[in-house]
């Protein structure tokens, strides 16, 4: 028997519809690629939306249509995001850090119709036209005043919209129809294309809106670091809209001062990004003695976040976080940390064992740990083993079939992560399996080394890689970047280690570097670490083998 209650799709376009209806004069903040700051509200938004609507399909964006931006977060971002999906076309936000050759490879693999870019991209876009011969607009996300000599062959984003009226409905469809296009950074192979859904997308909304994850509400001002283009910035754009938070955005000003400024002025009270944003903001929040306005909680997440950065904020600014996990291709959000009831009678170095886990698994995912025959392990805190997820967020197959079917038995999603999962539901991320050292038959955690490297004061950033080594098959490299005015050595370094992590663990070789390489999603560029330091041991002979396993 089915139940008798009404079947309304779930649709994107919905979001902004009941944002305009409840919220119709709460803030949306954003700073302009052309530099100031902008402000309008989500009645505005819905307007402009509507029109955005209207411009695209005058373009001819219909059913299916992949609408591409490369652009910073802004309003004008914003309203494509639901102008695009509202009209049944897909929105396929492209990483502008990736190479030229890559976002030209997506733009054709996508096959494009129109692409809408920021002015910092003008340079970009004449690069990649010749490649793109597909693309049937360029449309420069600015106003005619602001547009440059350079774009005289491209569409200016203000004109269209000005040009349309907003006397517009929002159609019914589907629900499964595709809403977004995203594909993930590709450090080995092609991209891939992720294709969300509008069911996958208002499902993922609600569920991280829900307290114990991003929990976001009408009198939260919310400011996503993470960018627009990086998994729809988790969801953010949705869940501001669902909730009737205020959403501050942040344009292309990522640096640690145009982040606390827009935090002070607008008195943020939610943020999301990954950790390397946060290493910064912390290092100019130190320099200038800034304390930032309270509550703020904030979702650390794409890479692991230190025990000693989640104290740091926690103890110097009172800001409380939230370590969360997820990959494109589960919308983004798998788990996230916060604690239980039964957690307050813990004592703080308990506390902070739970506190430095990836988090606990969101209602609407499974996960499961599985050793190489695919038997299920134990979720006992301690086993770890590869990491499998379901979920109504989840991805079944990549666009246009790439890499054939991905699925392992009972529908499950290898996330190509090592984890361990305990009887609470927490999950921790133990590697990457490309990136776990295999040393002697047994492996080390590249980011329990980092973790461990990044407690010592004198340490801004640590990467570990495993390279090859004759006698263990790899040993472990840690790669330092002192902090500004700080003396560390070598050996000051593995003496700090030698005290936190087994014998055999202990890094053959510490070298120093100025910076750490990082993927075009923020992550530690192992591949290229790994690259620029294949033959170290090979070069430095007393540096490898004298630690060892066993
Ligand atoms: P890509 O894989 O294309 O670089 P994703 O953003 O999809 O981009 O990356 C997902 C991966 O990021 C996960 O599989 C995991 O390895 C890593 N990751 C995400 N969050 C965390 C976290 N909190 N701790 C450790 N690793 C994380």
């Amino acid at each position: 028997m089915h139940g008798l209650m009404m079947n309304q799709p779930l649709l994107i376009s919905s979001l902004i519809r009941h944002a305009d209806t409840c919220h119709s004069d709460t803030e949306i903040v954003s700073r302009l690629t052309e530099g100031g700051i902008h402000r309008y509200t989500y009645r505005d938004a819905h307007r402009r939306s509507r029109q955005c609507a209207r411009a695209l399909l005058r373009l001819g964006a219909t059913d299916g249509a992949r609408v591409a931006t490369l652009a910073w977060n802004n309003f004008r971002h914003f309203e494509i995001y639901f102008a695009a999906s509202g009209i049944g076309a897909v929105c396929h936000t492209i990483n502008p850090r990736l190479f030229p050759e890559q976002i030209a490879y997506i733009i054709n693999h996508a096959g494009d119709h129109v692409v809408l870019f920021d002015l910092t991209f003008l340079k970009l876009v004449e690069a990649l036209r010749p490649h793109c011969p597909g693309v049937r607009h360029w449309v420069a996300l600015t106003d005619r005043a602001h547009m440059p000599a350079g774009a005289a062959s491209c569409l200016c984003y203000e004109e269209l919209v000005a040009a349309e009226s907003d006397d517009y409905e929002w159609p019914d469809f589907d629900e499964e129809t595709a809403a977004s296009l995203c594909y993930t950074s590709g450090t080995t192979g092609n991209p891939k294309g992720v294709l969300f859904s509008h069911r996958s997308t208002l499902l993922h909304a609600f569920a991280i809106n829900l307290p114990d994850v991003m929990g976001l509400s009408a009198r939260d001002t919310a400011l996503p670091v993470v960018p627009m283009f990086h998994v729809n910035a988790w969801g953010m754009p949705y869940a501001a809209a669902m909730a009737g938070a205020k959403l501050v955005l942040p344009g292309p000003g990522l640096d640690g001062a145009s982040l606390c400024e827009l935090y002070q002025a607008e008195r943020v009270t939610f943020s999301a990004g990954v950790p390397t944003l946060w290493l910064n903001t912390l290092a100019h929040l130190r320099e200038k003695g800034i304390r930032l306005p309270l509550p703020h909680r904030t979702i650390i997440g794409g890479a692991a976040a230190s025990p000693a950065l989640i104290h740091a904020l926690e103890s110097e600014q009172g800001i409380e976080v939230r370590h969360a996990w997820g990959m494109t291709e589960t919308s983004p959000a798998g788990t996230v940390n916060t604690f239980k009831g039964k957690h307050a009678a813990m004592s703080a170095e308990e506390r902070a064992a739970v506190h430095a886990k990836q988090g606990r698994i969101l209602p609407g995912v499974e996960l499961r740990i599985t050793d190489d025959e695919d038997r299920e392990l134990p979720r006992d805190g301690t086993a770890f083993g590869n990491l499998l997820v379901r979920g109504h967020w989840v991805c079944r197959e990549y666009f246009k079939g790439e890499g054939g079917s991905i699925l392992r038995p009972g529908g499950w999603f290898p996330t190509g992560d090592v984890a361990t999962l305990d009887a609470d539901g927490y999950m921790r991320i133990v590697d990457r399996t490309k990136d776990i050292i295999k040393s002697g038959g047994e492996w080390i955690s590249s980011v329990d080394l980092e973790n461990t490297a990044l407690g010592h004061p004198a340490v801004g950033g640590a990467a570990v890689i495993g390279l090859p080594h004759e006698r263990w098959g790899e040993r472990p490299l840690l790669v330092v970047v002192r902090r500004p005015g700080q003396e560390l050595t070598a050996e000051q370094m593995l003496d700090f280690l030698r005290e936190k992590v087994a014998k055999w663990w202990l890094p053959d070789a510490v070298v120093f570097a100025d910076a750490i390489p990082l993927t075009a999603t923020g992550k530690i560029y192992k591949l290229k670490l790994r690259e620029t330091y294949a033959d170290y041991f090979a070069k430095n002979p007393g540096t490898s083998g004298h630690t060892g396993a066993g």
